[in-house]
């Protein structure tokens, strides 16, 4: 008989990059991001038709942010029950749609926030109104009246989305989607570093 090996280690063809700005830099050196191979649903609270479209932002943010996993470390889903949401995405214009949670939820006049609390090395678990789950783990608020164009808000829920896949930090240089007013849509590849070098990391907090 041949024996046979069982290796523990990880895919060691895949080449983790250098960060390109410090994800961390938002929480105090602590490295957050989802379990691997979790499958995050993400709810957006709908919107009166005819102006802007959250959704749609939404759904852009969520391909170009599942493009850049190298071993599908997530993969982000948007949902249509918001009682089984992991993120929930909402303008400004609606009341908060889950129950506050133990950090303080102080979003005050930023244009784009993203919320969760750790405690002990994971997010908690918020429950939506009308729910009696506790499911959602990331709150994203944006406020669609700093934005004049629906590319405006494109940027700006990218960045958010950003965040909430891993990414704790503001790019300094302007032209990635990960710079704190950002302008473009996509993440760029710096943006994809940073985010691919997060996800070949140990977590701090577990989302
Ligand atoms: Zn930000």
């Amino acid at each position: 008989m041949t024996s046979m090996l069982l290796l523990g280690c990880d895919n060691p063809t895949v080449i983790r990059p250098d960060f390109a700005y410090d994800p961390t830099q938002l929480t105090g050196g602590q490295l957050y991001r989802w379990s691997t191979g979790a499958r995050v649903r993400v709810f957006v609270e709908p919107m009166a038709a005819g102006g802007l479209e959250l959704a749609g932002a939404v759904q852009r943010a969520v391909v170009s942010w599942n493009a850049v996993p190298q071993e599908r470390e997530f993969t982000l889903d948007v949902v249509t029950n918001r009682d089984l949401a992991d993120v929930i995405v909402y303008d400004r214009s609606i009341p908060q749609p889950v129950v506050s949670g133990s950090c303080p939820f102080s979003p005050s006049g930023a244009a784009g926030y993203t919320y969760f609390c750790p405690l002990n090395g994971r997010a908690e678990r918020l429950r939506p109104l009308a729910s009696t789950g506790f499911t959602t783990a990331i709150v994203i608020r944006v406020d669609m009246t700093t934005t004049a164009t629906q590319a405006a808000l494109d940027a700006l829920v990218a960045h958010e989305v950003g965040h909430a896949v891993g990414i704790g930090g503001h790019s300094p240089q302007t032209t990635d989607v990960m710079y704190t007013r950002p302008t473009v849509r996509t993440p760029t590849d710096r943006d994809r570093n940073t985010l691919r070098n997060v996800l070949g990391r140990a977590a701090d907090i577990t989302l």
